[in-house]
């Protein structure tokens, strides 16, 4: 009677889990960093809950196996929804044999999404898992096949979900009888791999790196500011308030930067092997993304570059400057 359960920080999966401690068993919660999981998200899956909930990294093999070569393509960006469930599920699976557990769920909801919670998908994803028969979906469970532990009884399936589509209320109504808070993390995708500004500037990194891929600290200043492609070995990443200043600074000092001297803008790291021209033109974004729009030239002070760093006189990034980067 213990059963293994996929967190990601959301709603239904806390449901879900809730769901099977109600009916008796005792739950392990895995949640499994891929590198792109939200931040709200990924706070929700790690607080403490009733339950242990063991955290597993496994950014560098989730973009080599799944996200550069999904087998079932992407959904409506760079999310290969299909493909990451059955990565994800043969993970837990792996885990659950461990640990000899029998049990397996997820908070999935038959029919929510158009890519991997349609019927077929579901089935596809429990068949390639390697989970037939022993992969639970609660919320759904009684539009589903039933799975081993409901047919032999050690799961009372008349107390699962018939929930079906996008709607949240029957979510509502289960999430208030089972006694639990109302929900902590943002609802829409799980993760920014379904967010086609984060998509575009992941596709442009991936065109720009090695074939084993990007360096882990510029997968995650793609989290953060606007983005310029400056030359095929330099990008420029703008904060876009002063929180974002602060972050750039603090999460990513390592890198080289520049501001207004006058500090009426923002910082602007450089990323990658910056020439002159790119530094040139990353002075010319602080001033255009700060007070100094349209104004004549004005010092920047760049921080970071070794020898010779200091400060330049630029002036102010046009918009057409802009348009191809
Ligand atoms: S939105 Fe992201 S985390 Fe969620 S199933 Fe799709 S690829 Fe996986």
């Amino acid at each position: 009677m213990r059963a293994l359960g996929l967190i990601s920080g959301g709603w239904d999966g806390e449901i879900a889990a809730a769901m099977v401690r109600a009916a008796g068993w005792e739950v392990l919660g895995l949640h499994l960093d891929h590198g792109f999981v939200r931040d709200d998200r990924a706070a929700e899956a790690r607080r403490p809950r009733g339950f242990p909930v063991e955290v597993r990294g496994v950014a560098r093999e989730f973009l080599a196996e799944v996200v550069r070569r999904p087998r079932h393509g992407y959904g409506s960006a760079m999310n290969p929804c299909i493909d990451c469930r059955i990565f994800m599920l043969r993970r837990a699976a792996a885990l659950a044999e461990e640990r000899g557990v029998g049990l397996v769920f997820t908070g999935e909801v038959l029919g929510q999404t158009r890519m991997s919670q349609r019927r077929e998908s579901l089935l596809r994803i429990e068949a390639e898992s390697g989970l037939s028969g022993r992969l639970l979906r609660p919320l759904s469970a009684r539009f589903l096949e039933p799975t081993r532990a409901e047919a032999g009884g050690a799961i009372d399936r008349e107390r699962l979900g018939a929930i079906h589509g996008r709607g949240r209320r029957e979510q509502a109504r289960l999430s208030a009888g089972l006694g639990l808070p109302p929900p902590r993390a943002r609802g829409g995708p799980c993760c920014l791999l379904a967010d086609r500004a984060f998509a575009a500037r992941l596709r442009d990194l991936l065109a720009h790196s090695p074939e084993d891929g990007p360096p882990p600290p510029a997968l995650a200043l793609l989290r953060r500011g606007r983005h310029f492609r400056l030359s095929h070995r330099a990008k420029a990443v703008v904060a876009r308030d002063e929180e974002e200043c602060r972050l750039l600074r603090e999460r990513h000092a390592d890198l080289p930067s520049c501001q207004a001297e006058d500090g009426r803008g923002p910082v602007v790291l450089l990323e990658g092997d910056p020439d002159e021209t790119a530094v040139r033109s990353a002075a010319a974004l602080a001033l255009r993304f700060g007070a100094h729009r349209g104004d004549a030239a004005a010092p920047v002070r760049i921080v970071g570059l070794g020898p010779g760093e200091g400060r330049i006189v630029a002036a102010p990034a046009s918009a057409a400057r802009l348009e191809p980067i």
